[in-house]
C-alpha cells in the first residue's frame, strides 16, 4: 500500500473505522446484522474458533498484554481488560477474526459487526475483524493527530497497536449490546440504510441518491459519529494503560516483543 493511501486510512483509521473507503458515500455496510442463514452461537463470550492456528499465537500475545499484572496482581489495563470481561460475561457472543484479504480498500484498523440479533437482546452474536496489516503499515504521526491532540499508536510496538484497537472494537461492541435500544437502533438505521444504499449502486451506479435515501444516509452518519466518539474516547484510556504499563511489562520475556 502506498503512502499515500496509507496516510488517507489513518485519517479515517478508526474514526470511521465501520466504513470502507471505497466509495465517496460508504457505500460498503458499516454494520451488518442477519437474522437468518447463520446458526445460533452455542456459546458464549469472546470466541477464538475462527483463527488460523498462526493467528492465534498473535492472539495470544494480544491476550498476555490485556491481562497483563503487577507483581501484587493489580491489572495493568484495567479499562481493556474490563471490557473484555464483560463480553465474557455478557451472555452475547462475539467473534475475533483475522482480516485476510489484503484489498487496498479494506483501509481499516478493525471492525466491529453485529451477525445476528437477538430481539430479546439477550444473544446477539458478533464479529470482532482486526486487520494486524493494515495497523502494521499504519503511519504515525502529525497527519494522524485527532482534534483532542491524541495519537493513535504512537509509542506503542506492534502487539500493543493490535491491543489497544481491540479495546476500540471491544468498546464498540460493549456500547451497543449492553443496551438492546442502541442494538436496535443499529440495526434500525445502519443495517437498512446500508442495505439500500448497496442496491441502489448495483441497480442504478451512475443515478443520484434519492431525497430519501439521502435522509437516510445523514441519519446514518450522524449516529456513527456517535459511536465512534465513544470509542475513541475508550481507545485513549487503553492507549494511556499501554503506555504507563509500558516499560514495567517490557521487563518481564512474556510480554517483551518478539522480533
Ligand atoms: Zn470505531
Amino acid at each position: 500500500m502506498s503512502r499515500h493511501c496509507l496516510t488517507i486510512a489513518v485519517h479515517l483509521l478508526l474514526f470511521f473505522c465501520w466504513l470502507i473507503c471505497a466509495y465517496g458515500q460508504s457505500a460498503q455496510p458499516a454494520v451488518k446484522l442477519m437474522t437468518m442463514g447463520k446458526p445460533v452461537a452455542a456459546r458464549a463470550g469472546l470466541l477464538t474458533d475462527r483463527l488460523t492456528p498462526r493467528e492465534l499465537e498473535k492472539w495470544r500475545t494480544i491476550e498476555n498484554i490485556v491481562f497483563a499484572e503487577d507483581q501484587n496482581h493489580q491489572p495493568w489495563h484495567p479499562t481493556l481488560r474490563g471490557l473484555w470481561e464483560w463480553i465474557e460475561a455478557s451472555g452475547h457472543t462475539v467473534y475475533v477474526e483475522v482480516v485476510r484479504s489484503n484489498r487496498i480498500a479494506t483501509c481499516t484498523a478493525g471492525t466491529f459487526t453485529i451477525e445476528r440479533f437477538d430481539p430479546r437482546g439477550e444473544r446477539h452474536v458478533a464479529v470482532i475483524k482486526l486487520n494486524l496489516a493494515n495497523i502494521d503499515q499504519a503511519f504515525v504521526g502529525e497527519a494522524t493527530r485527532r482534534a483532542d491532540g491524541f495519537i493513535p499508536f504512537a509509542k506503542l510496538n506492534r502487539a500493543e497497536r493490535y491491543a489497544e484497537v481491540l479495546g476500540h472494537e471491544l468498546a464498540h461492541a460493549v456500547h451497543i449490546l449492553t443496551n438492546l435500544e442502541r442494538s436496535r437502533v443499529v440495526e434500525d438505521v445502519v443495517q437498512q440504510t446500508n442495505q439500500l444504499l448497496l442496491s441502489h449502486h448495483a441497480r442504478r451506479r451512475e443515478a443520484s441518491l434519492t431525497q430519501d435515501l439521502k435522509r437516510r444516509l445523514t441519519k446514518r452518519d450522524s449516529f456513527l459519529k456517535e459511536l465512534e466518539a465513544q470509542a475513541e474516547a475508550m481507545e485513549k484510556v487503553v492507549w494511556g494503560e499501554l503506555i504507563r504499563s509500558k516499560g514495567s511489562r517490557e521487563k518481564l520475556p512474556d510480554l517483551a516483543e518478539k522480533p
